[in-house]
């Protein structure tokens, strides 16, 4: 297929809101779309566009396709792969970016096998090689190993990005963005599935390594009932309870909430270390965090060594603290 030099991220929104996947790919995209001296575009399925393409322009998108087409308000596979697909067929764009995200992967390989083209999943960063050929590089083997694949000349090329891989620019407000609003031809083929309803996680039940925020709670904690806290903590920030080895040999938290070399191995956005000294056993598991926080007494703890923001202080003040002040936030909002 000839191509033109765009880049396509596919834009995810919930109720009109954007997901932070969204600004990640546009971060990526930019990026391979600056080596290919070509330019970024984003495309979003939505009868409700109000301002997200303000917010979508000033995350460098130059470009964005809206889809908007009262049947294809619900979902399924089958109708936006191939509404996305005849798109690309039409506009032959040359990469096209969808995030690992339940809606990203579903449609990233029912597109790529109506494109008949290749697609690098889970990627962890994304490049242009010498020859114009996007190459992704991911985990294999339980992340024992780094692969790089490159993608052949058969394009367009389409890879997924993990959430939290890339680090998003700062929005510039100004900028502009051509809008393109299509209604495509209405799909007619059979809808193999359809979604009867929408139920929120019960974070409680989130696998801990798959958690993107992480609250996780030490000796420092002094029992269950502090756990009581941080529960409540995490609770207001999305996200789930983590512990040492010593809370848990303690009886304070079950087991499942191990986090170290001999427990889970962890790497959310946000990893708050509540009253861990962060001994080396218990930093193995995770010190890949994107962003960690610690609370802790003793200001030469180790911890703090790995901290990309570090509180001394008794625990109980600053958890507090901000439990209150996230309260405030939900409550005006
Ligand atoms: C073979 C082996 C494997 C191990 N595997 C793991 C593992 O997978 N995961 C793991 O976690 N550990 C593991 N351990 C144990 C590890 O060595 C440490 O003992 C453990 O991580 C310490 O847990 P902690 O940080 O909760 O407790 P501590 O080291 O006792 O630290 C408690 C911290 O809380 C702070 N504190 C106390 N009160 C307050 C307060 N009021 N406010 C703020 N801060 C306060 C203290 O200053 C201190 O830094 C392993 C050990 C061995 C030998």
């Amino acid at each position: 297929m000839n191509v033109n030099r765009e880049v396509w991220i596919l834009a995810e929104h919930r109720e009109g809101e954007l997901e932070d996947i969204t600004f990640e790919l546009a971060s990526a995209g930019k990026r391979v779309a600056d080596k290919l001296d070509g330019s970024l575009s984003a495309v979003i399925f939505s009868e409700q566009i109000a301002d997200m393409t303000n917010r979508l322009a000033s995350h460098a998108i130059s470009k964005i396709f809206i889809i908007n087409d009262s049947s294809l308000r619900e979902y399924t596979t089958e109708a936006y792969a191939e509404t996305l697909s005849r798109l690309a067929q039409e506009r032959r764009p040359e990469i096209i970016l969808c995030g690992v995200t339940p809606f990203g992967s579903d449609i990233a390989y029912g597109l790529a096998a109506r494109l008949e083209t290749g697609l690098i999943t889970d990627c962890v960063s994304l490049d242009v090689n010498d020859d114009g050929l996007l190459a992704g590089e991911k985990t294999v083997y339980n992340e024992r190993l780094q692969a790089k694949i490159i993608c052949s000349s058969v394009k367009p090329h389409i890879a997924t990005i993990s959430p939290g891989v890339c680090d998003v620019r700062l929005p510039k407000p100004g900028n502009k963005a051509e809008v393109v609003t299509l209604t495509p031809e209405p799909f007619s083929a059979k809808r193999y599935a359809r979604i009867t309803g929408t139920v929120r996680a019960d974070l409680k039940k989130i696998p801990l390594d798959q958690a993107e925020v992480i609250v996780s709670g030490g000796r420092g904690i002094g029992g269950p009932e502090g756990f009581d806290a941080l529960e409540k903590l995490a609770e207001l920030l999305g996200g789930c309870v983590g512990a040492s080895l010593v809370a848990c040999d303690n009886g304070w938290v079950p087991e499942d909430r191990h986090i170290g070399q001999t427990g889970l191995i962890v790497s959310p956005r946000l990893y708050l270390a509540v009253g861990i000294s962060g001994s080396i056993y218990h930093a193995m598991g995770m010190k890949d965090s994107k962003y960690i926080v610690a609370i802790n007494k003793d200001r030469n703890a180790p911890i703090f060594r790995l901290a990309d923001l570090g509180i001394v202080g008794d625990w109980r003040e600053t958890v507090n603290e901000l439990t209150d002040h996230l309260t405030e936030i939900e409550r005006d909002s």
